[in-house]
């Protein structure tokens, strides 16, 4: 529904360059709000919101969110992260500086300018888990000094922040743990599951299948996820999660690969190669409260997803796109 002038928000998205941020940034000015998108295009480009710099409701910042920022702003939403593995591996300590620091002052600039501010966390906050699938009450088996660490453990460090902001200064907060999220604009060289399949299929090379792919997750389309954002956002301010967004069809890595090829109608060949340290053997979210306080729930069926992002991978030129980090 578009805004009209009473109801116009001036919204900030950090990380608004990147896979999600981008999708959100869409949705929020095409209804008609005030756009802020802040971002270091530390793994995401230009490119994925070049279409909105000449719109009148749309502005880019380039900025680190480990500095503290000052605008007036009535909501945020705290995306800038790392999220693919390579990534927010190949600087561990930076990685922990954008959670927690990013935090601090997303929630600073909310405690001074009053506004509400949403935290993109992570089914990572639940580690590799004992209990399946995923409630929001479980607390999760993480590994505190493991190579996900920075990033699992980054993310935990933020949600305590929020609520602690929360209690002690009364910020208007929300949390959603975000699980697998896939779709057009995922960075092809980020080393997830889904864009490394898709882009070793069309490319016709090995699919790389880490250990023996009986590990399962579950796959959200985008538009979905930023639905479930943005209901969470509107919603009722006595629910501010955390609260679980994804889908709850829960395949293995096997299956992913064999429905990308089939798509794809790809002769390439499955590998497979070591199973990275800690990776979590299993992954589906208990989407109940979602459902039941959000009125929440995924439409988009992973061949139908697949089929779009496959078509956005077919449509890209893949030389415009430079691997941020080594770690593919
Ligand atoms: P992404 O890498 O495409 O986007 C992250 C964006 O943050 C990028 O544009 C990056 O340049 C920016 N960024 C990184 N560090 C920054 C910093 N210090 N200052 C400013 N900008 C910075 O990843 P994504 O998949 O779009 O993830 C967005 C958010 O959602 C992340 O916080 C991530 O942890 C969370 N999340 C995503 C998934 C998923 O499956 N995509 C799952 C769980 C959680
Ligand atoms: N994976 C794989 N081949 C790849 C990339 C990833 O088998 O080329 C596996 C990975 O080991 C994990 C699953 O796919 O078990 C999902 O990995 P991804 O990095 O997409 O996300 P996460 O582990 O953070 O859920």
């Amino acid at each position: 529904m578009k805004a009209g002038p009473a109801n116009i928000k001036r919204i900030l998205v950090t990380g608004g360059a990147g896979f999600l941020g981008s999708h959100l940034c869409d949705r929020l000015v095409a209804s008609g709000h005030d756009v802020i998108c802040v971002d270091n295009f530390f793994t995401s480009q230009k490119r994925n919101v070049a279409h909105l710099l000449g719109r009148p409701n749309f502005e880019l910042i380039r900025h680190d969110v480990t500095h503290q920022i000052y605008l007036e702003v009535d909501e945020v939403y705290n995306l800038a992260c790392p999220a693919a593995p390579g990534h927010y591996q190949y600087n561990p300590i930076k990685t922990m500086k954008t959670s927690v620091l990013g935090a601090i002052n997303v929630l600073g600039m909310a405690k001074r300018c009053r506004a509400k501010v949403l935290q993109a966390s992570t089914s990572e906050v639940y580690g590799d888990p004992e209990v399946h699938p995923q409630p929001e009450t479980y607390r999760g088996a993480v590994n505190p000094i493991g190579p996900r660490a920075c990033y699992d453990e980054g993310k935990r460090a933020a949600e305590t922040l929020f609520f602690d902001y929360h209690r002690q200064n009364r910020v208007n907060i929300r949390v959603a743990r975000i699980f697998n999220t896939y779709g057009p604009r995922m960075h092809p060289f980020d080393g997830r599951v889904v864009s490394n399949f898709i882009r070793q299929a069309l490319a016709g090379t090995d699919l790389t299948i880490f250990g023996d792919g009986s590990q399962t997750r579950s796959f959200c389309y985008v538009d979905d996820l930023i639905d479930g954002l943005m209901k969470l956002m509107d919603g009722p301010d006595e629910f501010i999660g955390p609260v679980n967004i994804g889908n709850p069809h829960e395949f293995t890595v096997l299956q992913l690969a064999e429905e990308v090829r089939r798509l794809t109608e790809s002769s390439s060949q499955i590998v497979h190669k070591p199973l990275p340290a800690d990776d979590p053997r299993q992954r589906c979210p208990d989407i109940t409260l979602a459902a039941a306080r959000l009125d929440w729930k995924p439409t988009v069926e992973l061949r139908q997803g697949l089929e779009r992002t496959i078509a956005w991978f077919r449509a890209i030129d893949i030389n415009d796109y430079r691997a941020p980090t080594p770690n593919y």
